[in-house]
């Protein structure tokens, strides 16, 4: 008011753009869900020592009609706001459990099954039926229970409900494993530790990115491996990109890690290419 009427004109125009933008994105985002626009991708997670494959993280795509592929950080938040992750958490879900079931049912006799991650919302959490659907797409995929792993961010678990934690108790009693994704990146990491019940640290690659050159990242890195031992829970390490981050994780005996030093998110076709080659 201060600044006088003229002021308005200035930045209104802006602004309306940048509502009609979200306006628009939220448009589009409904009609993605209606017609199945996403896609997965699988990234390998790794046995450090032996660089077998262990696992696949799987991480969702939108595939926009006219803006091409729109990368996670860029859709769901908004999917978030609107509780359009609901349904499009639902779906990845669903599509992982299916895609891990049948690559498991196609490995050689005596080759480990591999477990898939699922990366999970708070506005997920927040639903009382989450239990029924985990299970509900474990029991329609033929998915062994313990092949699924459920990631879950250090912000999600700042600030939960009281129903969260007896939710999360429900899915693991499943024989559903739990991990902490970004370990580190949070106010309180140890907190989470003595309180959620769960199987798996993932170091955030910033602690990765650093290793060969600060220090105290490094020594950061060789703590959080350590606490994961003492409490007899694996660690995986997000975001290897060189040989060099690998030897030290290695010998700071990391149990597993991801990063495009093994490869990128691949498509489901790419994916059969690596584990069934021909
Ligand atoms: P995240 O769960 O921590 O996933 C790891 C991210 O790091 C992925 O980005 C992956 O592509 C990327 N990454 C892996 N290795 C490397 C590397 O060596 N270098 C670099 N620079 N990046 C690497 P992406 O796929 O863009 O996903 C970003 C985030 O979006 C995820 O972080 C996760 O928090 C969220 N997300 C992805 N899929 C889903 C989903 O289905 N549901 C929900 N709620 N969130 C999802
Ligand atoms: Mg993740
Ligand atoms: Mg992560
Ligand atoms: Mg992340």
């Amino acid at each position: 008011k201060k600044l006088g009427k003229d002021q308005f004109a200035v930045f209104e125009p802006a602004m309306r753009e940048s509502f009609q933008k979200h306006l628009q994105m939220e448009a589009d985002l409904r009609r993605a869900v209606l017609r199945h626009e996403f896609e997965l991708r699988f990234q390998p997670i790794v046995r450090l020592r032996t660089e077998e494959i262990s696992g696949l993280e799987a991480l969702v795509r939108w595939q926009h009609p006219e803006r091409g592929m729109i990368p996670p950080m860029e859709f769901i938040p908004l999917a978030e706001e609107t509780g359009m992750i609901v349904p499009i958490g639902e779906w990845v879900l669903r599509e992982a459990c299916r895609q891990a079931a049948r690559w498991n049912a196609q490995r050689a006799d005596g080759q480990k099954p591999l477990t898939v991650s699922v990366n999970l919302s708070a506005v997920q959490l927040e639903r009382a039926d989450l239990p029924q659907l985990v299970s509900s797409a474990l029991a329609e995929s033929g998915l062994p229970a313990r092949c699924l792993v459920i990631e879950l961010t250090e912000s999600l678990l700042v600030d939960h409900r009281p129903e969260t934690l007896d939710r999360l108790r429900e899915i693991k009693a499943l024989g559903v494993r739990l991990a902490i994704d970004d370990f580190g990146t949070g106010y309180s990491s140890l907190a989470y530790l003595r309180n959620f019940p769960v199987d798996i640290i993932k170091i955030d690659k910033s602690f990765v990115d650093d290793i060969g050159d600060l220090p105290a990242a490094a020594a950061l890195t060789l703590g959080i491996i350590q606490l994961g031992q003492a409490l007899q829970l694996s660690t995986v390490a997000e975001g290897i990109e060189h040989i060099g981050q690998l030897s030290e994780l290695t010998d700071g005996n990391c149990e597993l890690g991801q990063g495009y030093y093994f490869a990128e998110p691949l498509t489901a076709e790419a994916m059969d290419d690596l584990l069934f080659p021909s």
